[in-house]
């Protein structure tokens, strides 16, 4: 198996790199990984993750993409039911910051298409891009979305987009610092770009420890906390111009990492300490256990 071994930390080039915990990957291959920190800039990744080329099979269980789709279990209609919510609120802070009604969106790893669907049913002229094959097909059959695989970036035309989403999608991508320059290649001047990511300073990031679900390594290869998102950014001409909390995440994480703890009630403690997490993020919402930022490009 091929594995990155990363030995400068790819945010500020230190080398002063150190051992923080090892996570289990508790939803597909039960496989142990460390997380480094670096002590310079205090970005935190995961050592020694499967290459890009080799990482497909992490993503193979029978309910990943049924993770989206079914209704079954409580988990999941609860899921459902915040999703609906996101993506409305998702459209409505887009629609707020840009400060007008439609344009033009790239929406980057775009998975089974909810997000990209809502913003075309608004009037927004949509550039879908998905890896997997079987999300484009569902995609496609659900909504009608035509998406296209990454190869379609290098098509598309500087400036083009009033507005860049990644929600969820950075925490994956293998080639961190090459993504950052392709985003600000292709954004219009006056454009900007959201970036969704869990946050490992959270509140429930802090009580699961290495339980906590959303290190979900190795699918989960970089751990941003508010602060090293905005020095990426900033590594790359953006200003972080705002930031909101998505504490409902809080809720969904919880209980997946009682489950991984094996907790005999993982829905009622779940539920219990993402309403605790909830709190946390209401005080200080860089608590919050999923962040999202929103970039400009520095002028
Ligand atoms: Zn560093």
């Amino acid at each position: 198996m091929s594995k990155l071994n990363i030995h400068a930390c790819p945010l500020c080039g230190g080398n002063h790199l150190k051992y923080t915990m090892t996570c289990v990957d508790h939803y597909a291959s039960g496989e142990h990984f460390d997380l480094l920190r670096c002590e310079d800039c205090g970005f935190q990744f995961t050592q020694d993750f499967p290459l890009e080329t080799e990482i497909g099979r992490y993503y193979e269980t029978p309910d990943y993409i049924s993770h989206s789709d079914t209704k079954k279990g409580v988990i999941n209609s609860l899921y459902h039911l915040v999703r609906k919510r996101m993506l409305n609120r998702k459209a409505r802070l887009i629609l707020h910051l840009l400060g007008k009604k439609t344009g033009s969106l790239l929406d980057i790893g775009t998975g089974t298409g909810y997000f990209s669907h809502t913003m075309k049913e608004k009037g927004w002229d949509v550039t879908a891009i998905e890896k997997s094959p079987q999300a484009r097909t569902f995609a496609k059959e659900h909504f009608n979305l035509n998406v296209y695989d990454e190869s379609k970036l290098k098509d598309l035309p500087d400036k083009s987009f009033d507005t860049i989403t990644l929600w969820h999608v950075m925490e994956h991508l293998e080639h961190l610092n090459e993504t950052w320059e392709l985003l600000y290649k292709l954004l219009d001047d006056n454009g900007i770009l959201v970036v969704a990511v869990p946050n490992c300073t959270s509140y429930d990031a802090e009580k699961y420890q290495e339980y906590w679900a959303a290190y979900d390594v190795p699918r989960h290869l970089w751990h941003f906390t508010p602060s090293t998102i905005q020095t990426f950014g900033a590594k790359h001409n953006f200003i972080l111009a705002a930031q909101h909390p998505m504490p409902f995440d809080a809720f969904y994480v919880s209980m997946l990492s009682e489950k991984y703890k094996k907790s005999a009630l993982p829905f009622i403690k779940g539920m219990y300490v993402g309403t605790i997490a909830w709190f946390h993020a209401l005080a200080k919402k860089e608590r919050s256990s999923s962040m999202i930022y929103v970039f400009r490009k520095k002028k």
